[in-house]
């Protein structure tokens, strides 16, 4: 049998390093099957950013003392390389969300940001090519369901159920009077629908993608979809979406 590859990203685990090995896991860099992500979920998001262009690996989140949203194991659960080796997990999978700016795409698993922390932003809004509403304020998100408990709640956006396949439009402080008007309540959007924001101006706005600035070039536009792309993660066999959303927000 062809040994597992893997790699541990964030905290270092001696323990956990070794009882791969000794189960017969190499460690493989650049072409991992397994990335151990350890740390909370910023961690997590670093691992999948490194390794989300591989097309068969899996991310196992181990949570060392952070919110942990997408890191279901515990620094001691060392009986996760007995679930590996047993298969006995369960894998789910994150659908992305897809940025085209200047012909350049990024994914995102929380939300890609446009915001402008110095002026208000103008941004003409349109859904599969229809006019929406022409945005004033400071910014707008754009959240997966999983990254729906991130900034999109900071924003009172909605949390969506991971089986929901769709995305969220959240608004960054709007400017709403008797002249500029908009919608002002968080939108749920269907997965088919693309969404494309224009911009007179782009004096002091940043794109962010998963919390990382990523424009340097100028811009007039953006599109951003629901990606055909996914990743994949090791979860608990009993993890409950709502039992994460009370672990993470309620206890
Ligand atoms: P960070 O500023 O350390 O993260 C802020 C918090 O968001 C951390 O507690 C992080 O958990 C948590 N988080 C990340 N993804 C989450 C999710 N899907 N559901 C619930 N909580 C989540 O930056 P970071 O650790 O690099 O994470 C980047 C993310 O932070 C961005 O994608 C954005 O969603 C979020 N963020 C939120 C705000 C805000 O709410 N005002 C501002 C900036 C960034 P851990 O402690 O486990 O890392
Ligand atoms: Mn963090």
């Amino acid at each position: 049998m062809e040994a597992k590859r893997f790699i541990i990203h964030g905290k270092i685990n001696k323990n956990l390093e070794d009882s791969l090995i000794k189960h017969g896991f190499v460690v493989d860099e650049a072409n991992p099957e397994f990335v151990f992500s350890l740390g909370g979920d910023g961690t997590m998001l670093e691992a999948i950013h490194k390794y989300m262009h591989l097309d068969d690996v899996k991310f196992i989140g181990i949570n060392y003392g952070k919110l942990g949203f997408y890191t279901d194991f515990v620094k001691d659960d060392l009986d996760i390389v007995d679930l590996i080796i047993n298969k006995n997990y369960k894998t789910e999978e994150f659908r992305l969300l897809e940025l085209d700016v200047n012909n350049s795409k990024y994914y995102a698993l929380n939300e890609i940001l446009v915001i402008n922390p110095v002026h208000t932003q103008n941004i003409k809004v349109l859904v599969d090519n229809a006019e929406l509403e022409t945005f004033r304020g400071t910014g707008l998100v754009l959240s997966t369901p999983s990254g729906s408990t991130a900034f999109n709640k900071s924003l009172g956006g909605s949390i969506l159920a991971p089986s929901i396949d769709g995305y969220q439009l959240t608004e960054m402080a709007s400017i709403n009077n008797r002249v500029y008007k908009t919608l002002s309540s968080p939108l749920v959007l269907a997965s088919k629908n693309i969404v494309s924001l224009n911009f007179k101006t782009t004096d002091g706005l940043q794109i962010q993608v998963d919390g990382k600035v990523v424009n340097d070039n100028e811009f007039d536009n953006v599109q951003i979809k629901m990606a055909a792309k996914k990743v994949k993660l090791i979860t608990k066999n009993d993890t409950l979406f709502l039992e994460r959303v009370k672990k993470s927000f309620l206890e």
